[in-house]
């Protein structure tokens, strides 16, 4: 027989016959086709060959002196190390061979003599591939559990997370904002149980959170992918008033697109903040009088002559602590009207009238900046506090003159729909960078850190504007090109009952 050179044997077969011609026989056949043969004629040689090196199928002789082939079997099921090795028995010509034990000791088929070597050999080729995909099954069984475990670990560490995380955590569906699941932190902020939170909305639960702005945080979240630190107003169950922050992820649950929102609640520190900064602006305010006013005592030169140099210096002195005091009314200002200590004084209100009356006390501030100043007034009536609302158009065009090169126009424009009056305050200036749209109408926020020496703010007029413009129930926003100019928006509704101020 031909027999051309194989690299590595097919696999691994032992034969155990005492028969030393079956023997010689069965292992050339088997040769030929590529295995790797060994052969015994001693059942106990077989078994101990057998446990030191495992073969990949075993060819077994039924009858034989020492001990049966089905007692060999046996010992080989009976131990691990050989216990999933195939075994074929061999019956001899005449031999009877009881095929229900055969199968019962462990056996996976039989042949018996005379046979034909296309048998042999199918058989042996089909037991040797039955094995191998057994063994590839266990493999990938084990691989399997394997990851079940490491996943239940997973989903148990990250269960105990979201459990004992002490800052509330929620995941709500996007498109409405229904609550799947929160953690016990939440309901602690919030005062609700669980069952009064699961598969209701955020706005059911939270009117302060309205369709519109959960809207534009769903706009902000598909624009962006995530949100971070947004501060919001939230209500407890009791009705008390929290400042939260809300950091949100978009995520994917089952196919459904959720939010993922870690919540930061800093209603203290924010209380503790305003205090601060209410405390700090009165202390400063009366040494800052009493030094304008030697200020203002040394620059009438009541009290000696002064020379140029000291009058420039008094002069620059006077200028900063202008600025100065500035900054503290504002700061003021905000903290008041934000606590309510500043009670607005809502009357009926000419809109054309307050827009003239803008414009013309920032005409002067124009024409040194040698920018045009151009109103378009709607003669329509509002529920307003008219000093406020004038404070606000004039904190948004001295911005824009500001921000604006000498030449160019700055307009302030008006129109009605059904429910508000719009205000727009245009400019063809050096536009405002999309990430700090919103930004700028918190505290101390601007686009330059330079704008605040550079251009004389304080960082704080946006804030203010927001603030006035929030107590009418009305919304201001701005919207930019960078290099093209800002166009901001007032929204103030025209005839709500507002309440009168004291
Ligand atoms: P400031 O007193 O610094 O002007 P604001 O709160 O009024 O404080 O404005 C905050 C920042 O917003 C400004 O410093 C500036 O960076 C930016 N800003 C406001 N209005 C405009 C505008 N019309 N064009 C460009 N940037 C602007």
């Amino acid at each position: 027989m031909s027999n051309s050179p194989i690299a590595t044997p097919k696999a691994d077969i032992l034969v155990i016959d005492d028969t030393p011609e079956n023997l010689a026989l069965l292992s050339q056949i088997l040769k030929d086709k590529g295995y790797k043969v060994r052969s015994v004629t001693k059942p106990s040689t077989g078994l101990r060959g057998a446990q030191a090196a495992p073969p990949d199928l075993i060819l077994l002789d039924v009858k034989m002196p020492e001990m049966d082939g089905y007692e060999v079997c046996k010992r080989l099921k009976a131990d691990q190390r050989t216990h999933d090795i195939p075994v074929i028995f061999i019956s001899a010509l005449g031999e009877l061979l009881d095929k229900v034990t055969a199968f019962e000791v462990g056996g996976v088929d039989y042949i018996t003599k005379p046979f034909q070597v296309e048998e042999v050999l199918a058989r042996l080729e089909t037991h040797l591939t039955i094995c191998n995909l057994q063994k590839q099954l266990q493999a990938q069984n084990k691989q399997l559990q394997q990851e079940i475990v490491e996943r239940t670990a997973a989903e148990e560490k990250f269960g105990v997370i979201f459990r004992y995380s002490p800052n509330p955590i929620a995941i709500a569906t996007l498109t409405e904002g229904r609550f799947l699941d929160i953690n016990p932190s939440f309901l602690k902020l919030t005062g609700y149980s669980q069952t009064e939170v699961i598969g209701r909305t955020i706005a059911e639960l939270n009117p302060s959170l309205t369709p519109e702005i959960y809207d534009s945080a769903v706009q902000y979240l598909l624009e962006n992918g995530s949100l971070h630190n947004k501060e919001y107003e939230i209500y407890t169950k009791e009705g008390q008033p929290r400042v939260v922050l809300i950091s949100t992820e978009l995520i994917e649950l089952a196919g459904v697109q959720c939010t993922l929102s870690i919540i930061n609640d800093i209603t203290e520190r924010k209380r503790m903040e305003d205090e601060f900064i209410s405390l700090v602006s009165h202390e400063l305010r009366t040494p800052m009088n009493s030094i304008i006013g030697a200020l203002d005592l040394l620059g009438t030169q009541k009290l000696g002559t002064l020379t140029e140099l000291g009058q420039q210096t008094i002069n620059i002195a006077t200028n900063n602590m202008e600025r100065l005091i500035r900054l503290v009314n504002d700061i003021l200002d905000l903290e008041r009207i934000k606590s309510g200590k500043i009670a607005m004084r809502y009357i009926e209100c000419q809109a054309d009238k307050l827009l003239n009356e803008a414009t013309q006390a920032m005409q002067a501030m124009a024409d040194s900046a040698q920018v045009n100043l151009s109103v378009e007034p709607t003669s329509v009536q509002i529920h307003a506090d008219p000093d406020r609302i004038l404070q606000t158009l004039t904190n948004l065009l001295s911005n824009a003159i500001k921000f604006s090169e000498p030449g160019e126009t700055v307009w302030l424009r008006s129109s009605v729909n059904c429910e508000y009056l719009q205000i727009e305050v245009q400019d063809r200036g050096r536009g405002i960078p999309q990430d700090k749209l919103q930004l700028i109408f918190e505290r101390f926020q601007q686009v330059d850190a330079s704008d605040s020496r550079a251009k004389g703010g304080t960082g704080l007029g946006l804030p203010i504007c927001r603030t006035i413009v929030e107590q009418h129930n009305g919304r201001i926003w701005v919207e930019s090109s960078l290099g093209e100019g800002s166009t901001f928006y007032v929204q103030l509704p025209l005839s709500k009952e507002l309440g009168t101020g004291d």
